[in-house]
């Protein structure tokens, strides 16, 4: 983690953070817009369409989608049958440029590591407004449990906010367990959470929010 500084990463019971300082409220003044990219041969643009709105609501900001991009076969660690979310994250970051005031949410159906961590659920880099989730640990069926669309949806529509929420100057975690920057050690704490900011992390952001 020495190397890249603002990366925040976002797991289950574990998490490693450094701390980049920030001017928290300079992107909020301007035009936002976020990008979606799907990453990786197993993810279509028509299965992210459920994320647009709640971005578009959530940072009052123009969202749209990107194309595609392959993962990098050099991240896949095939004993781990994970991908090593630092390389793609490098790699994204030579392949996609957020405009100014603009974010990258990359997304991505493959589970995702790094190094002396399981899994990670997504990860963000403050310093180019580039962040990944992953959606494999969303799904009941990662767990052995029916398919729930709703259920998953709402998580991933969580993870997404929750980390382009790193990269507008949320560094971070929240202490209020209702507000979607706060560290989810579970599952069950992601689905408490809900996709919504407290009003102090709104304040950072310098948006409205709808209740
Ligand atoms: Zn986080
Ligand atoms: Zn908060």
């Amino acid at each position: 983690m020495k190397k890249r500084v603002f990366f925040l990463l976002c797991t289950l019971g574990l998490t490693a953070m450094t701390f980049a300082v920030h001017a928290a409220t300079e992107a909020s003044k301007m035009k936002k817009t976020i990008g979606i990219v799907p990453v990786g041969g197993q993810i279509s643009v028509s299965e992210l369409e459920f994320l647009v709105q709640p971005l578009r609501e959530t940072f009052s900001a123009s969202v749209s989608f990107g194309s595609g991009i392959p993962l990098p076969a050099h991240a896949y660690n095939r004993e781990r049958r994970q991908y090593l979310s630092n390389i793609v994250l490098d790699m994204l970051n030579s392949r996609v440029s957020a405009p100014q005031g603009g974010r990258v949410l990359a997304v991505t159906n493959e589970d995702l590591y790094v190094p002396d961590l399981n899994f990670v659920f997504g990860q963000a880099d403050a310093s180019t407004g580039i962040a990944i989730i992953s959606l494999a640990r969303l799904r009941p069926e990662f767990f052995g449990k029916p398919p729930d669309e709703p259920l998953f949806h709402q998580r991933a529509i969580t993870e997404a906010v929750h980390e382009i929420g790193h990269t507008m100057g949320l560094i971070e975690h929240c202490p209020d367990s209702k507000c979607v920057m706060f560290f989810s050690n579970s599952l069950a704490d992601t689905d408490i959470k809900g996709h919504r900011f407290c009003i102090k992390c709104r304040r950072v952001l310098g948006i409205e929010q709808l209740e």
